[in-house]
């Protein structure tokens, strides 16, 4: 059985449809990238998982229980976390009282303040300064590891190489990559198609509030990604 199971997902701000009729499964163990350009509806469609945003129909299985009408709080107690896009951190607290006030609020597990701390070494000199000093890999880290000390069973995470100096990504992704290999179920939203393909065990590509392409990431080509997330094969048909 699927850990995650989006059904006919539809998603609205106000008039404008983000996500239109979306359906996919993430089991537990896999990474699923999801791409798409500026407006292509991931956000929306991470934050309707998430319990942030209300769909306007369609269901979100979690676990074999239909969760589409369970608010985002009760979501993260059963395992559902989202790092957010801007990443959101309490900017005047430190680091140490971001991770364990989404300790206290999680379930508990094999995250703690000091398996986070392994996990992301570069936060550890950094734990007593409030989290708005930080640099911005810093604050990413610092997100990511709030959201692991709620112990998810999925991680979400929202564009998170998004304006970061190359060497953050490259600090962020190395983290990232030892959480995968460790097994945790991570659905990513990511600009940068070269790290998805790295780090993803299958792909989804939306266009226009539609997935358009979804494959094992073994089965499909950087040259097959970027058409589709540039919606080049429609515009092809369109003028043959
Ligand atoms: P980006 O990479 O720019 O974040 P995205 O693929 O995540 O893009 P969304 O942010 O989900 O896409 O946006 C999907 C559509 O919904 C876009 O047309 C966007 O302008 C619109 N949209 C997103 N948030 C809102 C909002 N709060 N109010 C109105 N429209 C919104």
């Amino acid at each position: 059985m699927s850990l995650l199971a989006v059904e006919q997902l539809d998603a609205r701000h106000g008039l404008l449809q983000a996500v239109r009729g979306v359906t996919f499964t993430v089991a537990a163990g896999e990474t699923l990238a999801l791409l798409g350009a500026n407006g292509a509806g991931k956000t929306t469609l991470l934050r309707t998982i998430a319990g942030a945003h209300r769909p306007f129909g369609g269901r979100i299985l979690f676990d074999g229980v239909d969760v589409t009408a369970v608010p985002a709080y009760a979501r993260l107690r059963i395992g559902i976390a989202l790092v957010p896009e801007g990443r959101r951190l309490f900017t005047g607290m430190t680091v140490k009282e971001n991770l364990l006030v989404a300790g206290a609020y999680g379930n508990s597990g094999p995250w703690t303040l000091d398996t986070v701390l392994d996990a992301f070494p570069l936060l550890r000199p950094r734990l007593n300064n409030r989290a708005g000093t930080l640099s911005g890999g810093e604050q990413q880290a610092a997100a990511i590891g709030r959201a692991l000390m709620t112990n998810p069973k999925l991680l979400l995470l929202d564009e998170v190489s998004l304006g970061l100096a190359p060497i953050a990504v490259e600090a962020v992704y190395r983290s990232l990559e030892a959480l995968i290999k460790a097994g945790a179920t991570v659905l990513l939203v990511e600009q940068d198609i070269g790290r998805a393909l790295g780090v993803a065990t299958h792909v989804a590509c939306m266009l226009e509030g539609r997935i358009i392409l979804a494959r094992s990431a073994k089965d499909v080509t950087r040259e097959q990604v970027t058409e589709a997330y540039f919606g080049l094969q429609r515009a092809r048909r369109a003028t043959s």
